[in-house]
């Protein structure tokens, strides 16, 4: 396939499954998007990439393209961003060296999550993550979440992040990813296009964010996200905007992670407007 066979292709370049916060295995994540209608998928699950072999060689058999891919956690400023790695090498030492530094912290601050949890009067929080977390290793605020749902303290996943998880509420922990330099000399060394994950969902001032864009552009970052799951109406069209201005390439991906949760799923968002420079404008398949 030629990426440049056609702007009507559907590119769905960041989800989810069990290896990290998502809920289905890295095969069926395919099927779903090959069923849903998406032509080039990428799994990006946060910092592992344990799934990609999978997932690839279910792509083939669905008949769709697959680009390998990260989704790196990365502290700056004190907020959590993420950046997107697309068409890594998974095989490359240097990634697979950062990306187990970084989830090394994970078990330890989910069980103060836990703690923090206990406090609040929810005991069992922590095991009852890691019933949810198909890799250990991974366990994150969205097996929380699933606990939590579960035993009826809140209603869906969306409130639980905001009474329990999110900075100033009782199972949140602060904790210290890698830098954002570190998280690019990784992806760039393993031969990946870095991507801005859902810039508009840190809260930034417009300061704020021109500033990370500088740094992101300067360790080596060329694209940011613009139509994802994670922005709204009003976001595509504001980051089309930041994107055109700043010269960054632009992409697009439900950032899924379960039927049903949230408002992500496959097949569904709108194609990136037509004057953008793709991600993918120079990829071959
Ligand atoms: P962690 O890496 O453990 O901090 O978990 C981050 C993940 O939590 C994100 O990738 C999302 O899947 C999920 N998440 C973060 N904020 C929210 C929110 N407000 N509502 C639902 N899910 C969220
Ligand atoms: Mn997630
Ligand atoms: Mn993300
Ligand atoms: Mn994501």
């Amino acid at each position: 396939m030629d990426a440049a066979a056609g702007p009507g292709l559907d590119f769905d370049l960041h989800c989810h499954s069990t290896i990290s916060d998502g809920a289905l295995l890295p095969a069926a994540v395919v099927a779903r998007a090959a069923a849903q209608g998406v032509h080039v998928l990428a799994l990006t699950d946060h910092d592992e990439i344990g799934g990609l072999a999978a997932a690839r060689e279910a792509a083939r058999e669905a008949g769709i393209g697959f680009v390998d891919g990260v989704e790196v956690s990365v502290t700056w400023r004190g907020t959590t961003v993420h950046v997107v790695g697309l068409r890594i090498d998974p095989d490359d030492a240097t990634l697979a060296q950062g990306l187990e530094s970084v989830r090394s912290g994970r078990i330890g601050r989910a069980q103060r999550m836990g703690e923090g949890l206990a406090q609040a009067g929810i005991a069992g929080t922590f095991e009852g993550a890691l019933k949810y977390a198909g890799n250990r290793g991974m366990v994150g605020r969205t097996h929380f979440a699933r606990y939590l749902v579960e035993i009826g303290v809140v209603p869906d996943t969306r409130a639980v992040f905001k009474r329990f998880l999110v900075p100033g509420k009782p199972g949140f922990v602060p904790h210290e990813w890698t830098d954002l330099a570190t998280a690019l000399g990784w992806i760039r060394a393993a031969g990946g296009r870095a991507v801005l994950a859902h810039p508009g969902r840190y809260g930034l001032s417009s300061g704020a964010l021109a500033d990370l864009l500088r740094e992101f552009r300067a360790a080596g970052g060329e694209a940011i996200e613009v139509v994802t799951g994670s922005h709204s109406p009003d976001q595509y069209a504001l980051f089309s905007a930041i994107a055109e201005n700043h010269a960054f390439l632009v992409s697009r991906g439900s950032d899924f992670h379960a039927p049903g949760e949230g408002n992500a799923d496959f097949g569904k968002l709108p194609r990136l407007a037509g004057h953008l420079k793709p991600v993918w404008h120079d990829w071959q398949f």
